[in-house]
């Protein structure tokens, strides 16, 4: 008999984060796992490391060079679209490589893979999943609550009475939402495997009502008969915890706009909406998998407060410090909760591992890379922001991954001949080497791959150039405020290019038979998780990096 293997995924949970809350006794789950077996830091993946690539390297155990995930969209490689062409990572025809679950499959055991990318859902794949992220119908929003509102293609009808609101969705009874306390929700069914999460409230500043949706998305599972059961145990998908519209004032100011916390209290219970979503649909597809399953479990709340909080948690913004960190703390601690629902369900035998896919790094400034080539003649933009690529030599992708391709012919719009692309790009790169955030102080651009280092894990995948900046700065494709090539940032943290920044170390934790407890492995590259994690597969199999190492 295989003891089961239990992976859940903490997106952006980081390791400086975790190693003070689990000094300070504050994640008390975590801290049993850490004491009953290994630990470590990960480094994050190599060039870029947002969520798709760095997901795809820990469940592959392999480079995005050969997975092929280059950022949370993916510039057209082929020369038969524009050079600005684009797909989205999570297609999954996008990846190169074969996640974790099809190696357990091969060994005989049942999976259980809840809320990944790339997951195959319908009769073949895993023994049960669940997938939503792919599907998604609408965002999430504040709605001015009237008699009629739409969510996506779908409207409610609503009945607005003194203190409650009836709300009739188009399949389904109504339901009705008493009081105004934005805590309070209700789960309404738009169609089949699509649903959504709404909240009553009231804004302080003018008395306006709104109504808070976390979006909408289509869930599928396997079996496609499971959709039913897990409405029933999780309710509609929440793919989002509003943290873009507190990004974007909706909630009122922000601690940094001398707010005094009400807009974060909204944001925390947005994200505990989503934190429970994840936990509850792992514990479902827990009860439906076998004692030797491997069920890896998703769970995205840390990585959705960070975006928000990390950055004033230091050292960008002492004075906000302490209540940007109470903010972060408390998901980490709901994170943990979901782990200990996991870890009541591990016997003796099994393998209980926690793994993040990055960490995350303060933002204090957006550079706009296509700015710096419009002022030196090699981009122009049309009327309606865009790149102009009749006019553009080089542009810096709106993928927004990091890098920059030359407009080459015979590509749809490319007007640069092939063998002019060298002198390109050795105009854009003294552009680029120009721009500091003071004029004294260090280039913003702290590497130009592959001018500054050997193509060492480099693909043409990768573009012409590729950017790694100094700490506090985000890259964007859009024009800059009034043509500003660097502007205050407006997002708090971020995780889109590798750099040397510690913050952006991920987390490793596992225990089990073959892991030895307490002990500390280091510092390790992400992409040695996955081969950790196929050593507790096929525990017989001699294997180039044990779990006993
Ligand atoms: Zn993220």
């Amino acid at each position: 008999m295989k003891g089961p293997i239990f992976w859940l995924i903490w997106d952006g949970a980081a390791s400086s984060v975790t190693r003070r809350l689990l000094d300070e006794g504050r994640l008390p789950t975590l801290a049993r796992l850490a004491r009953g077996g290994v630990s470590a830091a990960t480094r994050p993946t190599f060039p870029n490391c947002q969520t798709p690539p760095s997901l795809a390297t820990l469940l592959t155990g392999v480079s995005p060079t050969k997975h092929g995930i280059t950022g949370f969209h993916i510039p057209a490689t082929g020369f038969d679209s524009p050079v600005t062409a684009r797909r989205s990572a999570f297609d999954r025809t996008a990846l190169h490589a074969s996640p974790l679950w099809n190696d357990a499959t091969e060994a005989g055991r049942p999976t259980a893979v809840v809320h990944l990318p790339w997951t195959e859902v319908g009769e073949t794949g895993p023994t049960y999943a669940a997938e939503a992220f792919s599907r998604r119908i609408a965002r999430a929003g504040a709605i001015p609550i009237d008699n009629r509102v739409t969510i996506g293609p779908y409207e409610l009808t609503l009945e607005i009475d003194d203190g409650s609101l009836t709300i009739t969705p188009p399949v389904g009874p109504p339901s009705t939402l008493r009081g105004e306390d934005v805590r309070r929700s209700i789960a309404v069914q738009f169609d089949r495997g699509i649903g959504g999460v709404l909240r009553a409230w009231r804004r302080p500043a003018d008395g306006a009502r709104f109504l808070l949706s976390h979006g909408a998305w289509e869930v599928r599972t396997s079996p496609v008969d499971g959709l039913a059961a897990l409405e029933e145990a999780a309710g509609p998908f929440v793919g989002d915890g509003l943290g873009r519209l507190y990004r974007h004032g909706v909630f009122g100011p922000r601690l940094d706009q001398d707010g005094d916390g009400d807009a974060e209290a909204i944001l925390l219970v947005g994200i505990e909406a989503l934190a429970d979503h994840f936990r509850k649909a792992s514990a479902h597809a827990l009860g439906r998998v076998g004692r030797e399953a491997f069920s890896v479990l998703y769970q995205p709340c840390i990585d959705a407060v960070e975006h928000e909080l990390f950055g004033w948690c230091e050292p960008y913004a002492p004075g906000l410090s302490d209540r940007a960190w109470a903010g972060v703390e408390l998901v980490y601690r709901m994170a943990d909760r979901h782990l200990a629902d996991v870890l009541a369900r591990a016997g003796p035998d099994a393998t209980v591992i926690v793994a993040s896919d990055h960490g995350m790094a303060g933002i204090r400034w957006n550079v706009h890379v296509n700015e710096i080539l419009r002022r030196g003649g090699l981009l122009a933009f049309g009327p309606d922001g865009g790149i102009d690529l009749a006019r553009s030599q080089i542009v810096y992708h709106p993928a927004n991954n990091g890098s920059l391709w030359v407009n080459t012919k015979p590509r749809p719009e490319g007007i640069v001949e092939p063998e002019e692309c060298p002198g390109v790009i050795a105009r854009a790169a003294p552009l680029l080497r120009g721009v500091r955030l003071t004029p004294d102080g260090p280039e913003v651009f702290t590497k130009i791959y592959p001018l500054d280092e050997p193509p060492c894990a480099w693909s043409e995948t990768f573009g012409d150039l590729f950017l790694a900046t100094l700490d506090g700065v985000h890259l964007r494709a859009s024009p800059g405020p009034d043509g500003a090539i660097l502007a205050p940032a407006h997002k708090s943290a971020a995780h889109l290019t590798h750099s040397a920044q510690s913050s952006l170390h991920g987390i490793f934790f596992a225990q089990g038979p073959g892991f030895t407890p307490g002990r500390d492995l280091g510092l390790i590259e992400l992409e040695e998780v996955a081969p950790l994690v196929r050593h507790c597969l096929h525990p017989s199999r001699p294997g180039h990096f044990t779990c006993q190492t």
